[in-house]
């Protein structure tokens, strides 16, 4: 049984980015939350400022695990645990380099064609307080 990574309870596979924001399967990409702290008004659908923050981690993650600046597929595939397929399908868009692709392209793809900021959580209180 899969437990809730906050309380312990079963728990359901989340996408930290979303299938539906170009989200794709890797174990940095998944949260194991219960149906509460999934779909509660305290889970990352509900909570948008909850939401940013896992992906402001995904992210950091991303850019501490790659530490080179140029990733071969072969290299990404063993370190991020992903589909060889997938991968190339997702990266076919971008410039490859004699050292491979760019670890900002290789990023920006896994994180669903965005960069994400703290001002990102900023934005979000300056919204609620004007709510
Ligand atoms: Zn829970
Ligand atoms: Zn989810």
């Amino acid at each position: 049984m899969l437990k809730c990574e906050v309380c312990g309870k079963q728990a359901d596979k989340h996408h930290i980015v979303y299938r539906s924001q170009g989200g794709v399967d890797f174990p940095l990409n998944f949260k194991y939350l219960c149906s509460e702290h999934h779909r509660g008004k305290n889970g990352p659908h509900k909570s948008r400022k909850l939401d940013v923050e896992f992906k402001i981690e995904l992210q950091k993650k991303l850019n501490d695990l790659l530490c080179k600046d140029y990733y071969t597929i072969d290299e990404l595939v063993c370190l991020i645990e992903i589909n060889k397929g997938m991968l190339r399908r997702l990266l076919k868009d971008y410039k490859i380099y004699k050292e491979g692709y760019k670890k900002t392209d290789i990023i920006y793809r896994l994180m669903g064609k965005k960069i994400y900021t703290e001002d990102m959580l900023e934005e979000y209180y300056d919204f609620i307080a004007n709510f």
